[in-house]
């Protein structure tokens, strides 16, 4: 048996890692770096739709396998297209670090994936057609328990909780024991219970191998905010604000909707989302605890000015007009500031302009790293500018999708692994302090069990 850890090694996300055993070929996701291609391109120096993997190839990027890409993407590299020899691709879910690099693949691959994690990608190729084309792959979907047989291996994916829903991670059965995979997960949530679950179920399947994540390993003290905090603090800056409460939350983040939802109705507000929030809502409601744009009467759909200025529905793309009913403008929310918390992105940031907020707040929910990274530094001072010219009070409220510290020791201790393999994580030493058989992989290492 061995595993190929061609990302997600050394780094957090990007995970690539090639299992095989017997005859059977499979990878546990097929991500992409969060830094991919940062070193070498900048700006409009970066591959196009005529570009293959030989651009890739030349700096390293992507790992040069046979019998793995589609003859498309290789016709301009020097490895020769064959037939693939793989078995499948689990996704564990839909973040783009975990599969993001399955585009390059030959689509004769199958994938595999959670009910949950495959609707979300419908969607994000129906809101974003040419950053989401993933190729017609055969796609297998399960549920939680599923139990999935590839060649000899038998495969049971089990939900976790994470900061999207359709989260997932898997125990596998090699011929040399059980192999856990974790994905990405989390215990500080409303849907820790899956976690729990899962960890319960790994534990018992007593694993050879455990791969563990560990995003947050590098931060010993910091305090774990839950999802239960993060909707206190929005409560209390939304109870205190004196004008429209604005704020940004990764559209995908269920729980994190929830608690600013529920904040805003406590506080006899309107939540105000745009309308590729509304599509994901109304297309996941049947999955998850989401309510429903259309009908739910704490909820407005925030329409932009297009072409005719009239808010016309022949201005807007078809799946957006299903939502005119529930229209709001920027002439609503200016009107009675204080009756709003609105949804607003970055990049629709230009709606100020004609909403002139007074005493207005902004609510930043996305991961820190957008914040406090050096490569958003410029993006950083265009936020800066428009909170201070528009004279909004600026608020951070977020909690991680990832376990915290002490959360990781918890899980490693119950599953018991022979041997720990850290991934997604860029302290894996730190590992050491609780588990006492824990191998340090690099990116391209293999290694034989
Ligand atoms: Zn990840
Ligand atoms: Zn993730």
């Amino acid at each position: 048996m061995k595993l190929t850890f061609y990302g997600g090694a050394g780094e957090i996300g990007g995970n690539k890692i090639l299992l095989e055993d017997k005859g059977g070929k499979v990878y546990l996701d097929f991500g992409e770096s969060f830094h991919f291609g940062e070193d070498y391109f900048y700006e409009y120096l970066a591959p196009r739709t005529a570009n293959g993997l030989e651009v890739y190839f030349e700096f390293d990027l992507v790992p040069k396998v046979p019998k793995l890409y589609s003859s498309d993407m290789l016709k301009l590299t020097d490895l020769k297209y064959e037939k693939p020899d793989v078995d499948g691709i689990l996704i564990s879910h839909s973040h783009s670090d975990h599969m993001n690099h399955i585009s390059f693949l030959d689509e004769s691959i199958p994938v595999y994936m959670g009910h949950g994690a495959k609707q979300i990608l419908d969607i994000y190729s129906k809101l974003y057609p040419s950053f989401c084309d993933y190729g017609e792959h055969d796609m297998h979907t399960f549920k939680s328990g599923d139990k999935l047989k590839i060649k000899h291996l038998e495969i049971m994916p089990i939900h976790v909780e994470h900061s999207i829903p359709g989260a997932y991670g898997y125990i596998i059965k090699t011929s040399k024991g059980n192999i856990v995979y974790t994905g990405d997960l989390r215990l500080h949530g409303p849907k820790k219970a899956l976690t729990e679950e899962f960890v319960k179920k790994a534990a018992l399947a007593k694993p050879y191998i455990l791969l563990c994540e560990g995003t947050r390993m590098n931060y010993e003290t910091e305090h774990n905010f839950t999802e239960e905090e993060v909707n206190k603090k929005v409560d209390e800056i939304i109870k205190n604000s004196k004008g429209t409460v604005f704020t940004y939350f990764s559209m995908s983040n269920v729980d994190r909707f929830n608690s600013i939802y529920k904040a805003a109705k406590e506080n006899n507000r309107i939540i105000v989302i745009d309308t590729r929030l509304a599509y994901v809502m109304s297309n996941l409601k049947d999955k998850v605890d989401f309510p429903d744009p259309l009908t739910d009467p704490n909820i407005k759909v925030y329409f932009r000015f297009a072409k005719s200025c009239t808010f016309n529905e022949k201005d807007y793309y078809i799946w957006e007009r299903e939502y005119c009913p529930k229209m709001i403008t920027h002439k609503e929310i200016k009107k009675d500031p204080k009756k709003y918390v609105m949804f607003l992105g970055f990049y629709k940031l230009m709606e100020l302009v004609y909403i002139q907020p007074t005493d207005a707040d902004f609510i930043y929910s996305m991961s820190e790293h957008f914040l406090e990274g050096e490569d958003n530094e410029e993006m950083r001072t265009v936020l800066e500018n428009w909170m201070k010219h528009f004279k909004i009070n600026f608020h951070k409220a977020h909690c991680s999708g990832h376990a915290s510290k002490t959360d990781i020791k918890k899980i490693v201790e119950t599953i018991k692994p022979k041997l720990l393999i850290p991934i997604h994580t860029e302290n894996a030493s730190g590992f050491k302090e609780f588990h006492p058989n824990v191998k340090i992989v690099k990116k391209g290492e293999r290694i034989e069990v």
